[in-house]
Formats: C-alpha cells, structure tokens, sequence
C-alpha cells in the first residue's frame, strides 16, 4: 500500500538539508538571535519578490494580521468584516485587538462574497480583512473600489497566498497592507513560528517595527506601547534559503492541482482557476458527497486528508456572544460539510496523485 500523508516536512527539507544547516551553523558564529542581520537580508529579499517597498518580519501571521491592526489604530468600539471560513486567527486578532469580527458569507470559490459587505457595513467599521484563502486571491478589485468608497483600510490575510497574483499582481500589495505566515505547513516556511507584514507606507513601517518590538524606537526610548513579536534569525536564515526554491515549489503545487482537476472533475466539484487569478494552492480542496466516509476510507488506503476547516468561525462557542447562529452564512456551512484538502505538496509524484485520484473515483463507483 502507498503511504502519502497530508505534508511531508521531512521530504522537503532533506533535498535542502546542507543548505539549511549552513545558514544556521552562520547565525551561531555570529551570535546576533533575534532580529539580526538575516532578518533584515530576509525582509529585503521578499521586498524584491513581493514588489513591496517594506517588509516588517514578526513572530507569526498572527501577529502580522494583529499588528497591522494596531498600527492603523483600531480597536475598542470598531468593526471588522471578514469571511467565517477562514483560521480562528483572522477572527481572533479583530477580538484581541478589542474590536468586533463581522462576518460576511463566502462565494463559490470560498472567498469573502464583494456583493455582501455593503450591507454590514456601520459607521463602526474600520477595515475589511480578506482572506486569500487555499491560496486562491479574493476579489480584491471591488473590495478594493468599496473600501475606496468608505474610508476603509484593508488588511489582507495572504497567509495561505504567498505568490498567488489577482490580475498581474501579488496578492498581499493589493490592499492597505498585506500579512503572511512562515507557519511550518504555509508554502514559504520556517522551522517554527514566523509571519511578515508588507506595506507600502513608510509611517506605518516604522510604527510596526517599533509595535514588534515592545514599542522601543531606538535602544531606550519609547512613544507607544508595544509587543514582543521578533522574528528569530535562524528562521529568517532557513526561509531564506527555502525563498530560492519558492518559485518552482508553486509551479509543482500547480501541476498537482492540474493532475487532480484533470482527474476529478467528473466525480466532485472541483476548484477553478477564474481569468486573470493565479493560485497557488496552498491546500487543494474538492467538494464531495459523503466526505466523512471518504475520507476515512483514503486514510484506511494510507492517504492522509484534511478539513480546512470544519467549524465556521461564527459557530464556534467563542463566538457565541455576538449572537450568530447556524443559517447566518449558508454558502460557508454548506461547504463546511462538503469540503476536503488533499494532498498538494510540491514532492508528491504522478503515480501518488494518480493513486489518489484512483481511490476517489474507486469510492464513487461502487454500487454503480
Ligand atoms: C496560518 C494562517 C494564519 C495564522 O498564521 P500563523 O503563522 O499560524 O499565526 C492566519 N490566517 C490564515 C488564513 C492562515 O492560514
């Protein structure tokens, strides 16, 4: 039986494993941990493959989305819009940051729906946050145009996105400003927790470094309070060597997501790549019948699957309190039954995604 688990971290990073330790045996001579000169060569490195002026590097994507929160000021008494199907971290950070998540239901390709955000909109409003999510862009050309309309900044979460491009450009240098995770399982990714925020707006540069690093903006002074949310250097040393390989790793994480389209598009719903969008598919997620029992009988043939993600935000307990109930989002809570990651990762080869293809198809065509 072929064994093909959702990700392969050790695959990955014994192709690359000289390279990496290299890196990190440097930042051990030189001793500088925290920040340091790998960080600001990292930051500079994504400011080239962004097309970003600035990059500010911090502790996790998490923190990139809260950050960006508090550096544009909202907080206590504001209004966030963002979609329920994404991480609990989109919706968390609106709350840690004091203001109130407001969701709006997702379209087809599980992204925020443009046409409904109007109507949630209030005075309290502040910001929209999208999320670029399976790494698939929003439809930032009309959130863009309504944001405009409202006086509204817009923070996406590219999290799942790096490199994904909506008409000719990167996601992330859309909006207001862009936030990113180096979460192990995210396509760029460190060996721990990181994240980075890219801006084009220099103010806002300086207050999120000084907002990283417990509000100090030199050694000893200090105007605003802050947090301590560093990126580490051996992480920016070993994404930065991972950064050279980004390319052609998205390019595999298409050709998978081409094989499985290909494969099974007359068994379930498959994801589709709209004009002037390029994906890159960070989880390859398909609508089926019978999830449960599908997914348990590829696991039970040694292929690991994933639901991204099973409870929608606004069902979640935590969320109780701001009153939302089953019914509020159907689009969301359909899919949320319906949908399942397969296995994408740039170091599958054709016979495992055939072997999968194989076994979904097999599953549907029982009986008949
Ligand atoms: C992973 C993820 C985050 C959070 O990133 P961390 O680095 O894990 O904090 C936020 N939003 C989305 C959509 C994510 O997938």
């Amino acid at each position: 039986m072929r064994k093909i688990p959702y990700i392969d971290l050790i695959g990955q990073h014994a192709a690359i494993k000289e390279e990496i330790m290299s890196a990190v045996s440097k930042v051990l001579d030189h001793g500088h941990f925290i920040l340091g000169p790998e960080v600001e060569e990292f930051e500079n490195k994504l400011s080239d493959y962004l097309g970003s002026k600035y990059i500010v590097a911090v502790n996790s994507g998490t923190d990139a989305l809260f950050l960006s929160l508090k550096a544009y000021g909202i907080g206590a008494g504001d209004e966030v819009i963002t979609a329920p199907n994404s991480f609990l971290s989109t919706a968390s950070v609106i709350a840690a940051a004091g203001a109130r998540p407001v969701f709006v239901d997702v379209g087809s390709d599980m992204n925020i729906d443009p046409e409904l955000i109007e109507a949630k909109l209030i005075k309290k409003t502040k910001a929209i946050i999208p999320v670029h999510l399976t790494g698939r862009p929003a439809a930032m050309e009309p959130i863009m145009a309504l944001a405009k309309r409202h006086g509204l900044v817009v923070i996406e979460d590219a999290a799942q996105a790096i490199g994904a491009e909506y008409r000719g450009q990167k996601v992330g240098t859309i909006g207001t400003i862009g936030c990113f995770s180096l979460h192990p399982l995210k396509n760029l990714n460190a060996c721990g927790d990181g994240g980075f925020i890219a801006t084009e707006d220099q103010k806002i540069c300086t207050t999120l470094k000084q907002l990283r690093n417990i509000g100090l903006k030199n050694r000893d002074e200090s105007e605003i309070w802050g947090f301590n949310s560093r990126l580490d250097a051996f992480q920016a040393a070993i994404v930065g060597v991972k950064l050279k390989y980004l390319a052609a790793w998205t390019a595999q994480r298409i050709k998978n997501a081409r094989f499985y389209t290909e494969r099974l598009k007359d068994v379930c719903v498959v994801p589709v790549d709209k004009p002037g969008e390029k994906a890159v598919y960070h989880t390859y997620v398909v609508r089926v019948k019978e999830r449960d029992r599908l997914m348990a009988r590829l696991e039970k043939n040694g292929v690991t699957t994933r639901v991204h993600y099973p409870i929608p935000i606004h069902l979640q307990k935590v969320c109780q309190s701001y009153g939302y109930k089953k019914g509020d989002f159907p689009v969301c809570e359909r899919q949320a039954g319906e949908i399942l990651s397969l296995p994408v990762y740039p170091g599958l080869t054709e016979a495992d995604l055939a072997y999968v293809c194989d076994l979904i198809s097999g599953f549907y065509s029982e009986g008949k």
